[in-house]
């Protein structure tokens, strides 16, 4: 479980963040919806520790990350799977050494472990024989595919996905949810996605958070959604200048 606790972050005078609290459960996908400039990279940003936060506090397991040092936190980084915003891709790198990159990081395995853990990777994501080829040579769907297979190669407890649907046709977009949705019972892990598209990634949150202009404007399980008024907060949320 991940809970966060009256976040507040700005930029210079910019105040980007200003006072979220939300609780993400285990084994389900959480979703924050707001339009472009809300503050949703900034607040998934917040909760890995990429931000730091004026105030607020963000538990991971009950356990203060927030309060954390440098080294106290590399265990539970360990644990966080995030596919960026643009997939976030080495362009110099082969698909291969850019899911080897992650396993350097955190694990003592052997070289050859470490091939056979990113190919185990690349095919749970249906990319097989991509492995030598490089970020420049595959789709944008693709692209997301192989920031996945990145995000789960430490079979993470935690994933984070921001805009996993976007530059996507709507069947590929299906296909990307799909796979989150999977990924996230296999592994039972608390899965927050962020997105703008209202339409997509709906079908897989079951927790939904909208937030606008830095705060949260609704919160709610999917069913409570089928009995608020979506239009209305669609056009609340997307129409009114940000
Ligand atoms: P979203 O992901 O919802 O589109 P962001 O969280 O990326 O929104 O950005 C929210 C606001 O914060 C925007 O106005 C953006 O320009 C500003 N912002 C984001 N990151 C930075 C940064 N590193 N420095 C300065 N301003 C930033
Ligand atoms: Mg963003």
């Amino acid at each position: 479980m991940i809970e966060v606790q009256d976040i507040h972050k700005s930029f210079g005078d910019k105040k980007v963040l200003t006072g979220i609290d939300a609780i993400f459960e285990p084994g389900k996908v959480s979703l924050i919806i707001g339009g472009s400039g809300s503050g949703k990279s900034t607040l998934l940003k917040c909760i890995v520790g990429l931000h730091r936060p004026e105030q607020g506090r963000v538990f991971f397991n009950k356990q203060e990350f927030t309060a954390m040092d440098f080294e106290e936190k590399v265990p539970i980084r360990k644990e966080i799977g995030m596919l960026f915003q643009n997939s976030a891709l080495f362009d110099s790198m082969t698909v291969e050494q850019n899911i080897i990159f992650t396993l350097d990081m955190f694990t003592e395995m052997s070289k050859s472990e470490k091939r056979d853990r990113a190919n185990f990777c690349l095919e749970r994501v249906n990319l097989m024989n991509t492995n030598k080829l490089y970020p420049s040579e595959l789709s944008g769907g693709m692209k997301k595919r192989v920031g996945i297979a990145r995000a789960i190669a430490m079979s993470p407890k935690y994933l984070f996905c921001d805009e996993p649907n976007s530059g996507l046709d709507p069947a590929t977009s299906i296909l990307i949810d799909e796979l989150i949705l999977e990924l996230t019972q296999e592994y039972e892990c608390t899965t927050v996605v962020v997105t703008h598209d209202m339409n997509s990634v709906m079908g897989i949150g079951e927790y939904i958070m909208f937030l606008h202009k830095g705060q949260k404007f609704w919160e709610g399980s999917n069913q409570d959604m089928l009995h608020s008024d979506v239009q209305e907060l669609n056009d609340f949320v997307f129409a009114s200048p940000l």
